[in-house]
């Protein structure tokens, strides 16, 4: 049977999050404060662990009433006094950023990430970096952490699988709602596609993304994910049917139902199925027009 294939259309405007919560017996977040129509009410950094030495997933971009928000976190939740370890999934500003309130509150602590392709963006944790890649495992107490090379969104992009709970902590691959931005200059989409569809072959049951609520039903998200890029390439093929368009003209075609304030996301995200395709051989640019090959 084909499996279901829809347009995601929910959304990261309005949702409300609390400021920290417990989500499971070793898995609990602090919300990150910085709200915004890509990052919802903010970017959760995850506490994982059993004991009063747990890991730090993420650390939002640094708001003051984050850095307030952390050490009561870490206390209620975890009756830990610092972090043990801070792992980051990419060096997106709203991820890495607030590494350094972390340094200042609780004094130098060992931070974890696949490196940037080129020198920069991690220079934005203002420490250095402990370098590590695909298949790393990351442990404390009660957790186990294996780092999974999903690029696509970002070039460094780590996700990673928490073995007991067969759970993923998805950063930005898989968010809790709406759909994962491919930026044009450092986004690619067809490697995006390989990343979900490395994280459907996980044993995974649930998902603990970057942005917005737990996930629970994990594999059923993924292939929503891989429908609704599937079914955009589908429509963009047809909109080229007729002849040459260029990408404002593509975004009117396929965008029917959407309000005009999303047309720049949208474009980009048409620029990015063109580039996929051009790749592939399917569609040429020609200036600043694209046509079927
Ligand atoms: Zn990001």
């Amino acid at each position: 049977m084909a499996e279901p294939i829809r347009v995601v259309t929910d959304s990261m405007m309005g949702l409300k999050l609390p400021d920290y919560a417990r989500l499971s017996p070793r898995v609990a977040t602090v919300l990150g404060h910085n709200p915004g129509p890509f990052t919802g009410p903010g970017t959760n950094t995850y506490i994982i662990g059993t004991s009063n030495r747990p890991i730090l997933l993420d650390t939002g971009i640094g708001v003051a009433k984050w850095a307030e928000l952390l050490p009561i976190g870490l206390k209620e939740m975890a009756n830990a006094d610092r972090p043990d370890r801070i792992v980051v999934t990419h060096a997106h500003q709203d991820h890495i950023g607030g590494v350094k309130d972390v340094t200042r509150i609780f004094g130098a602590i060992e931070v974890l990430k696949k490196p940037w392709p080129v020198a920069g963006p991690d220079n934005a944790a203002g420490v250095p970096i402990t370098a590590i890649d695909d298949h790393a495992t990351i442990g404390t107490d009660g957790a186990t952490l294996q780092a999974v090379f999903t690029p696509g969104h970002a070039p460094d992009h780590l996700c990673y699988y928490l073995v007991e709970e067969k759970a993923v902590f998805t950063g930005d691959v898989i968010l809790g709602a709406g759909t994962t931005v491919i930026p044009d200059e450092t986004g690619n989409l067809g490697h995006y596609m390989d990343s979900l569809r490395r994280l459907l072959a996980l044993d995974v049951e649930t998902i603990y993304p970057a942005h917005g609520p737990v996930i629970r039903n994990a594999k059923q998200k993924i292939r929503e994910y891989i429908g609704h890029r599937e079914l955009r390439e589908r429509q963009v093929l047809a909109a080229l049917k007729d002849g040459p368009l260029e990408v404002p003209a593509i975004v009117k075609k396929i965008y029917t139902d959407v309000p005009e304030f999303l047309h720049k996301a949208a474009a980009m995200s048409m620029r990015a199925h063109l580039r996929k395709l051009r790749d592939e051989g399917q569609v040429v640019e020609d200036g600043e027009n694209w046509r079927l090959k």
